[in-house]
């Protein structure tokens, strides 16, 4: 059980007041009984001397009168007047007369200590219960020289009883005062501990409500003692902490924000090779379904052995370990991997951050590729010239049969060389965004007819029908006209190439939002699925020997979306292969407000 603090202050006044009391009670009572016992003596004493002066006149020398003869007690009971008693005891003891009872009844009183001492030294006292009359008395005896025999000792006796009584008044009003005192003292206790507990249990809720985060001040009232003064420190630490607390919370909310929208995996793990933490980025590049949980261990997570080895060798001692992963089977992607030594408080690890450098491996990829396709492409052309111009040197420029024929094929494949660094020129061009677009407003019916006009005949050769669906009312589109029939003319072409005769070729435009969207369709040998994303790479051909023979460079649908995205636009493809294919691209609607020219690109 526990006392509450009125109980607990009250409980400690009282034994205050008790442990106080107690030597009072026994010190007064000690003191009082020795000052009245003195003043008893004293008063005795006094007696006994006047009674020395004043001795019996009937003892007679060596002839004492018979026990109660009529003159002692006469004496006896004149001296008892002043209210003591009065005893007449012979040196051996025997009582002669007594104020209070009756000498024959009395024993020898030679062993009383008084009247040993009065015998020995002249006077003696002596404090004791007397048999004789049931009382607790003070004795004083004398000697009484008698001549000519042995002396006679005269006692006299007070009873202590008034010094009892009057010990009990002073008790009693000293226990009385105590329990006026215990209860004025009680009642402050109450008043005191009252108002200091409500005190205390405001304090109390209020560290409460600070632990659950509540971090309002409290009240503090204008007592000025003590409590005060902490109710206004408490105060103060309450805002402190709010205000770090606030801190902290701002600034993990930013970091967690931060690294919750970065692209690059974060991840922290433990001297123990635990995940302490893992950004939504690090579990999308290592697609894991859901998001690593705390405390996982890394090895259950990531399956890329360098990853692990460079997270072992940080945590074994080095500061930074940078390596490269691979993820995913189809559409592999490149990461590199820095692991780096972190140690924060207590705790140890590394912080893992997985960066894309997919992009970067590509580009180095494609670079790579277009040297050796560029290499490639220049080699056939320049090989054939180069030995048909020396079959001609040998001789075979006197043979009139076939000259003009070898002539005709170095011819043509100077021709090519010159089609693939146009292309390659303008690719270039492109790249370096110095493309100088310059866009009008420029009529859909009219650019689309102005594109099919050229391709009618190429058409008509191979036995090929172009139609035209144009949707009416059609708004006009923002455009370099020369550019953008570039795009077209080589959709056209393709088709025309990849189509049998006989085919069908079907341009159609229509507008939806704020753009134009021009599709190109035949019923030509199509293009495979798998091949379809990559058509529009340089170089990229389905059937080399295919696009050489009918005069492709292969940067053509390169060149064309490069256009498309100038202008703002997309181009992509819909395909089957055997049922033909449908190219499509956008271009923005023009609008005569925002600009008449597109310069730069
Ligand atoms: P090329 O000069 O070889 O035509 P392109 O860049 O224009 O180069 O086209 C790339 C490849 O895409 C072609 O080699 C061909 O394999 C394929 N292709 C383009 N258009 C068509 C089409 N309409 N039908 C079938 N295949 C096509």
């Amino acid at each position: 059980m526990r006392l509450n603090l009125f109980w607990k202050l009250g409980f400690a006044f009282f034994a205050l007041l008790i442990a106080v009391l107690l030597p009072v009670d026994f010190y007064a009572e000690r003191a009082l009984r020795r000052d009245y016992e003195r003043s008893g003596f004293e008063q005795l004493a006094a007696i006994a001397r006047i009674a020395l002066a004043h001795p019996p006149q009937a003892i007679a020398p060596n002839s004492y009168a018979p026990v109660g003869t009529a003159p002692l007690n006469d004496w006896v009971a004149q001296m008892a007047a002043s209210g003591v008693r009065v005893t007449v005891i012979t040196s051996d003891g025997q009582v002669l007369a007594d104020s209070q009872s009756d000498p024959a009844t009395m024993e020898n009183h030679a062993g009383r200590p008084e009247i040993h001492d009065a015998l020995a030294v002249g006077a003696g006292q002596s404090i004791r219960h007397s048999v004789t009359i049931n009382r607790e008395l003070l004795y004083y005896a004398v000697r009484l020289p008698v001549a000519g025999g042995p002396p006679l000792i005269l006692r006299f006796a007070s009873p202590l009883q008034t010094l009892n009584e009057e010990l009990w008044e002073f008790r009693k009003r000293l226990w009385l005062a105590s329990l006026v005192m215990l209860l004025v003292t009680g009642a402050a206790s109450l008043l005191i501990s009252r108002s200091f507990s409500g005190r205390v249990d405001r304090l109390k809720q209020f560290s409460d409500r600070v632990a659950e985060g509540d971090f309002r001040p409290i009240e503090a009232d204008r007592s000025g003692d003590v409590m005060e003064a902490l109710a206004v420190s408490l105060n103060q630490t309450a805002g402190r902490l709010d205000r770090t607390i606030r801190t902290l919370t701002e600034e993990r909310n930013l970091s967690s924000a931060i690294l919750g929208s970065m692209v690059e995996g974060v991840a922290v793990v433990n001297a123990s090779e635990r995940l302490l933490f893992a950004n939504p980025g690090f579990a999308e590049i290592l697609d894991l379904d859901v998001p690593p949980k705390s405390g996982s261990a890394l090895v259950e997570v990531v399956r890329q052995t360098e990853l692990l080895e460079a997270v072992r060798q940080v945590l074994k001692g080095d500061t930074r370990v940078e390596t490269e992963i691979v993820t995913g089977t189809l559409r592999q992607r490149f990461f590199a991997v820095t692991v780096a030594a972190v140690s924060a408080a207590e705790t140890s690890g590394a912080v893992i951050v997985l960066h894309d450098i997919s992009d970067l491996r590509k580009l180095e990829r494609v670079r790579r590729d277009f040297v050796a396709n560029v290499s490639h492409e220049f080699k056939t052309p320049l090989t054939a010239i180069q030995g048909f111009a020396e079959t001609l040197l040998a001789g075979a420029i006197d043979d009139a049969q076939n000259r003009v024929r070898f002539l005709e094929i170095i011819l043509e494949h100077s021709q090519r060389l010159a089609r693939l660094t146009d292309d390659l020129l303008r690719l270039s061009q492109m790249d370096a965004d110095r493309l100088g677009l310059e866009i009008h407003g420029v009529g859909v019916s009219q650019f689309v007819e102005s594109c099919v006009e050229t391709a009618q005949r190429p058409a008509a050769e191979r036995d090929l029908r172009i139609s035209v669906n144009l949707a009416k009312r059609l708004p006009d589109i923002a455009a370099d006209r020369r550019r953008l029939a570039e795009v077209l003319q080589n959709l056209l072409d393709n088709a025309i190439q990849y189509t049998p005769p006989g085919g069908q070729i079907m341009l159609s435009a229509s507008a939806s939002g704020n753009e134009v969207t021009f599709t190109v369709s035949d019923t030509g040998i199509g293009i495979p699925q798998t091949d379809q994303p990559r058509i529009f790479e340089r170089f990229y051909r389905v059937d080399v020997a295919r696009s050489r023979e009918v005069g492709g460079t292969g940067l053509g649908l390169a060149i064309a979306k490069h256009l498309v995205e100038a202008h703002g636009g997309r181009i992509w493809v819909e395909s089957e292969i055997g049922q033909g294919s449908q190219f499509h691209f956008t271009v923005p609607i023009f609008d005569p407000e925002r600009s008449s020219s597109r310069g730069g690109r």
